[in-house]
C-alpha cells in the first residue's frame, strides 16, 4: 500500500434478514475468483435461498464444491446462447421455487484477440459473439425471469466504465457493456410495471479469470488503486454487498440504475 492509499474499513459480518425468505438465481460463477460468488456469499449471509448456474461440466465441479457452503441450493447448466437451457433453467426453478425474487446477471465473453490491439480490428464474429453472451442474454434472462416474479423482483448485472469510456484493449466488450448497461433502461422500463426492477452496478477492475483475458489489466489495477478518491481497488465482497442492497428492500425506489462500485474512479477527471 502506498502512503496516498487509505485502508478499507472493515466489512460488517452482519447481513441481517433482509432477503429471508427470498430465492435468488446467480449466473457467472466459475470459481471462487467470481465477482457472482463474492455476490452468492453476501445474498446467502442475508437468508435468500440461491439458485446457481454453470456453463459447462468444466465448471460444474468448482460451482458444486463452493455451492456446499449454501443451504439447499438448486444447480443447474445453463449456456446463455443457447435458448433452450435458458428455457430448462427457468421451468425447473418455477417446478421446485414456484417463485423467484431476484436474479443475478454477471456474464460476459469476448474473443482473446478481440481483447488486444486496435479497436478497429474488431471482427464481424467477434463483435456477434461478445454482444450475445455479455449484453443480449440480459434480455433473455430477464424474459424469461419475469414470469416467475409475481411479487416484483430485481435484476441485477455486471458493468464496468470501459463501457461509457475508453479503456485501452477493453475494445469490443466495451461496445458491449453499453449495450448492456442501455438494456437495463430498457428493461426497467419495460418491467417496472410489474415492481421488477433492473439496475446494474459497475465495478472497479477486479482480480478474475474474465479479466485476466484483458491485455494490460495488472496496469489498469494500479492505475485505479493510484487515481481513485478512495486510493485503493474494490474487492469482490464490496460488489456483493452492493448486490444485496439492489436485491432488498432497501433499494426498492431505484430502477434503471448505473450504481458505481469503484473506490470513486469514475468521478475523477485527472
Ligand atoms: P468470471 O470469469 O468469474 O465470470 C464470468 C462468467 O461468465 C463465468 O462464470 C463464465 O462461465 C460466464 N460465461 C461466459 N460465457 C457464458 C455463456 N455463454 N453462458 C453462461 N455463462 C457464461 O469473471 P468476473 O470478473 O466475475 O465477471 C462477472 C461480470 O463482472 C462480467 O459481466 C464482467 O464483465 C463484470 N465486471 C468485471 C470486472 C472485473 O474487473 N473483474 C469489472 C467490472 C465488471
Amino acid at each position: 500500500m502506498t502512503s496516498l492509499q487509505i485502508e478499507k474499513p472493515l466489512a460488517s459480518a452482519d447481513h441481517g434478514h433482509l432477503l429471508k425468505g427470498k430465492k435468488i438465481a446467480v449466473f457467472g460463477v466459475a470459481n471462487k475468483w467470481s465477482i457472482a460468488w463474492a455476490i452468492t456469499q453476501s445474498l446467502s449471509k442475508a437468508g435468500a435461498q440461491i439458485v446457481l448456474t454453470y456453463i459447462d461440466e468444466r465448471t460444474e465441479e468448482k460451482v458444486r464444491d463452493l455451492a456446499k457452503t449454501l443451504h439447499h441450493p438448486l444447480i443447474l447448466p445453463c449456456d446463455v446462447t443457447q435458448d433452450d437451457q435458458i428455457e430448462t433453467v427457468f421451468s425447473k426453478i418455477k417446478h421446485e421455487f414456484g417463485t423467484l425474487d431476484g436474479l443475478i446477471h454477471a456474464i460476459a465473453f469476448a474473443r482473446k484477440e478481440e481483447l488486444e490491439g486496435h479497436f478497429s480490428s474488431t471482427t464481424r464474429e467477434g463483435f456477434r459473439i461478445a454482444l450475445d453472451v455479455s449484453a443480449y442474454s440480459l434480455i433473455a434472462l430477464a424474459r424469461a425471469a419475469a414470469p416467475l416474479m409475481e411479487n416484483g423482483g430485481s435484476i441485477v448485472t455486471l458493468t464496468y466504465l470501459g463501457g461509457k469510456r475508453v479503456i485501452p484493449n477493453y475494445n469490443v466488450m466495451g461496445v458491449a457493456k453499453a449495450a448492456l448497461e442501455c438494456s437495463v433502461k430498457y428493461l426497467a422500463g419495460d418491467l417496472g410495471e410489474k415492481n421488477i426492477r433492473v439496475n446494474a452496478i459497475s465495478a472497479g477492475p477486479i482480480t478474475t479469470l474474465a479479466a485476466r483475458g484483458i491485455s494490460g489489466f495488472q496496469q489498469l489495477l494500479k492505475h485505479n488503486a493510484d487515481r481513485a478518491p478512495l486510493r485503493r481497488n474494490v474487492d469482490a465482497e464490496e460488489v456483493g454487498d452492493t448486490a444485496l442492497y439492489l436485491c432488498s428492500p432497501l433499494s426498492r425506489g431505484v430502477t434503471g440504475e448505473i450504481l458505481y462500485v469503484d473506490a470513486g474512479y469514475h468521478i475523477v477527471g485527472m
